[in-house]
């Protein structure tokens, strides 16, 4: 025996959480079975995630379609050079996962708008909006208010940056915040038959890691404060001008009549149908659910089922998301002229074609909640696709811990 071993394990116990358990209202049992939804794994994402790994958040999904650039690496402690190319929503869970390994991490590769089912959102504890664009968080917004979770938004530019704090159903929302300039820029994304704009790209907007990291910090402070609930800034914006270190707090008007106020009842949950069952199948299990036959399938998403030319009369068909569908394809390949897209806005039971589709292949995600129309009015079902882990199933036990402490188990 070494005379050294029973020092070390007196001085280092295993719990890398010693120093915040010291904090009175501090309870990271509680932290690690909360359920946190990051959207976004940019400038702000890299850091929140940094955050929540270190703070022994237990289960984090984090949400980015996109890949990693070498402008990413002046902002983004989680990415290397060695990662170009490869999705941000992996890269970041690989990477959190090293900083700690007690944390269940699920990167969802995907378009937030068009790829993560709302079972995510209602799931989540909280969700962070580490996004650069209106459109994403007016889509998180609605998704919030929903299932009625509450989200965290934080927005940078250059060296200056807001956090805002909204709560469901009664709090203000983001929306409520939109001005019709904002519609105005959405809007811009889309050109004549809706379709996105390839040459409308994104703005860059500048910014720099400093800022991202205290306004990401900010944010997941919030986050905390609500976990244990403390009480929070919500309902409010948190601003702060970098360049005169001027920090002010305002609160945002509710409006009444705002879109986004749109709280759903709890969906019905249908165990046996996931986004790879056909709508037919998920017609005959909400019938027998509910022992009433719906009339249609409301899509949340709007999908384009073809194209038709006024010019000269060419017609392609076609099943894709509207967001997923870009200007160029519109272009007749016999004539040049712009066609004229046929979306389609739901699927009725009597439309055979459609209904023997799988749901994925009718815009629909993987646990996603779905709107049926019935008779007496429309009613909602949980697909069964999983979210989150089971939060009982979470590593960290002690004899689990000192395993991988000593290298004998991976994370
Ligand atoms: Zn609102
Ligand atoms: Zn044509």
């Amino acid at each position: 025996m070494n005379d050294a071993a029973p020092e070390l394990l007196r001085i280092d116990d295993g719990d890398r959480f010693e120093s915040l358990r010291l904090i009175p209202w501090w309870d990271q049992e509680r932290l690690s079975r909360t359920r946190i939804l990051v959207v976004g794994a940019g400038a702000l994402g890299n850091e929140a995630i940094k955050n929540l790994a270190l703070l022994g958040v237990g289960h984090l999904a984090v949400v980015d379609m996109d890949t990693v650039e070498s402008s990413n690496l002046s902002r983004s402690v989680l990415f290397r050079a060695s990662d170009a190319g490869r999705r941000k929503a992996e890269v970041a869970a690989e990477r959190a996962a090293e900083i700690n390994p007690q944390i269940q991490i699920t990167p969802l590769a995907s378009d937030v708008l068009s790829g993560v089912g709302l079972g995510w959102f209602a799931d989540a504890d909280i969700v962070l909006g580490c996004l650069d664009n209106r459109e994403a968080r007016l889509w998180v917004n609605r998704c919030c208010w929903h299932v009625g979770t509450p989200w965290i938004d934080a927005g940078i530019q250059e060296i200056s940056g807001v956090v805002q704090v909204f709560v469901p159903p009664d709090g203000t929302c983001y929306e409520c915040g939109m001005k019709q300039a904002d519609y105005r820029l959405i809007n811009l994304r889309y050109s004549c038959p809706l379709l996105r704009q390839e040459d409308v790209r994104r703005g860059r907007v500048p910014t720099t890691p400093t800022i991202a990291s205290i306004m990401a910090g900010w944010q997941v402070q919030e986050a905390l404060k609500l976990v244990h609930a403390q009480s929070t800034s919500a309902s409010s914006a948190m601003v702060f001008h970098g360049m005169t270190n001027h920090v002010y707090r305002t609160n945002l008007p509710r409006h009444e009549a705002c879109l986004s106020h749109d709280p759903w009842d709890p969906a019905e949950r249908l165990p046996e149908v996931t986004a790879e069952s056909t709508a037919a199948e998920l017609f005959a299990a909400a019938a027998r659910a509910v022992n009433d036959a719906p009339l249609r399938l409301r899509l949340h998403r709007d999908l384009v089922r073809g194209f038709a030319c006024g010019g000269c009369g060419h017609e392609q068909t076609l099943l894709q998301g509207l967001l997923a569908t870009r200007a160029s394809e519109a272009v007749c390949p016999s004539c040049g002229a712009t066609m004229t897209a046929e979306i389609v806005g739901d699927v009725a039971t009597s439309a055979a074609e459609l209904s023997e589709k799988k749901l994925s292949e009718l815009g629909i995600p993987a646990a996603d909640i779905v709107t049926l129309e019935f008779a007496a009015g429309p009613r909602r079902f949980r697909l069964a696709d999983p979210t989150f882990a089971p939060t009982g199933s979470l590593p960290g036990a002690p004899s689990e811990e000192a395993a991988s402490r000593s290298g004998e188990a991976e994370p």
